[in-house]
């Protein structure tokens, strides 16, 4: 992925999330100077096996498991403290040296207790299915500019006052849910100053550090959370995460300039999954929902939830390759589809009499929308030892040529099974 002309990279999700963006940041960090989170928070979980080890990251870049690569977490994300050092905890637990190879922005956003009170309390995140992790109420009070950013620990005089503004307005959103749950100023200023000597030392100015190291020749890999479905501006609102997940979103979140970014790679699963609501317009019927869970174990990492399960949907992914820019696509996942007797992809939307080939941004469109599929012969053989192409059963590289031609974006990559080495590049 990297060489001399291509060194900023960013990896974004190019369906609604889950896609193995942490498997693919895993493989590509080997050759990074820099591994960098541009949004979301704790809600996002990237799930890593090295070896017989698991590690689930909620906030630290996945590149924290290669020695030698610096993390940061970069302004665009909201950053739960408390959580950041359970995570940080538990890595040099399993022997993972995070001393002096973790930074924070000072830009970024906290999420306090009271957002996670207010989160699991609405029922606003209820319809919407957000994993209660506060994330939401975080950034609207970002963008209703009442935020704590970490930067405000270091004026513990100013400290009392901004979170006084924010518990005001997470109670006034308490009352109006008629809960009696309610935010307290004292102990969220006591968890802030009992965490601030820890999170203060790791705090830096992210977007000039990566600047710099963009400047001397680093190796820059910008990791998304969630998928470009989800994202706030183009995925399917208001079914989607509160920040901006596409390749334009990291720009911002990491603090670097746009023209800075050399290429993206767009992760997609050999078929589709979402958690939480909202359209899916390939989703399966039982039993064949159920079984293409159990194959591809999609069930949540932060919160366990069951994914909904679906065929390949190339209108999305095609979307996604023109909203992100995507100059190259990752196929994880394919040993998943090893099973079954035919596959499907779904290259347009039949409603009424007209077939849509765009995704849509209303949502009603998709209202009785028929998934027009394209049904292919399945490989009915193991792809999890391939390691090229060539090993590859012919049908299975037939399903990955049309993939490639519905979503116009070269693979780069196929991944066929959860090890590292389990990868096709
Ligand atoms: P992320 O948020 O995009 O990183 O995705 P998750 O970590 O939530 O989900 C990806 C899950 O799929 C993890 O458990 C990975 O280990 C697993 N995974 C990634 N690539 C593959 C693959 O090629 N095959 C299989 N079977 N599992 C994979």
């Amino acid at each position: 992925m990297f060489d001399s002309r291509t060194r900023t990279v960013v990896i974004v999700g190019a369906q609604w999330g889950d896609e193995g963006k942490g498997k693919l940041v895993d493989v590509l960090a080997e050759r990074a100077d820099w591994v960098v989170r541009y949004q979301g928070g704790a809600n996002a979980g990237h799930t890593v096996h090295i070896g017989e080890k698991s590690f689930v990251l909620h906030q630290i870049p996945s590149g924290i498991l290669h020695p030698g690569v610096r993390c940061a977490i970069g302004n665009g994300v909201v950053l739960d403290p408390d959580t950041l050092f359970t995570e940080i905890d538990e890595l040099v637990a399993e022997g993972v040296d995070v001393q002096g190879r973790l930074y924070v922005s000072d830009r970024a956003h906290l999420v306090m207790p009271f957002h996670k009170l207010v989160d699991s309390l609405s029922s606003a995140s209820r319809d919407i299915g957000t994993t209660g992790r506060g994330i939401g109420p975080a950034y609207e009070d970002k963008i209703a500019r009442r935020g704590v950013r970490v930067l405000d620990l270091r004026h513990t005089d100013r400290l009392r006052s901004l979170v006084e503004k924010a518990v005001g307005h997470a109670n006034a959103m308490l009352a109006s849910y008629g809960v009696a749950e309610r935010a307290d100023v004292d102990s969220t200023l006591e968890l802030l100053e009992r965490l601030a000597p820890r999170l203060l030392p790791i705090t830096d100015d992210v977007g000039l550090m990566i600047h710099r190291g963009i400047t001397t020749g680093a190796n820059v890999l910008l990791e998304g959370a969630q998928g470009s479905l989800l994202d706030v501006d183009h995925g399917t609102y208001p079914f989607v995460t509160s920040s901006s997940t596409t390749s334009g979103g990291a720009a911002i979140g990491a603090g670097i300039s746009p023209m800075a970014i050399h290429a993206a790679l767009g992760v997609v699963k050999a078929y589709t999954t979402r958690v939480g609501n909202g359209p899916l317009p390939t989703e399966l019927d039982e039993p064949l929902a159920t079984e293409m869970r159990t194959l591809g174990n999609e069930f949540g990492a932060t919160t366990g939830r069951p994914r909904r399960c679906g065929w390949f949907d190339g209108v999305v992914a095609r979307y996604a390759a023109r909203i992100t820019g995507l100059t190259g696509l990752a196929v994880t996942k394919l040993d998943v589809l090893d099973t079954f007797d035919r596959v499907a992809l779904c290259t347009g939307y039949r409603v009424g009499d007209a077939i849509h080939a765009e995704f849509p941004a209303d949502l009603t469109a998709l209202d009785g929308a028929a998934p027009q599929y394209e049904w292919m012969d399945g490989w009915q053989a193991s792809t999890a030892a391939a390691r090229t192409l060539g090993d590859l059963p012919a049908a299975a590289r037939k399903y990955l040529d049309r993939i490639e031609s519905l979503v116009e974006t070269p693979i780069t990559h196929v991944s066929v099974g959860t090890r590292r080495d389990q990868i096709i590049g």
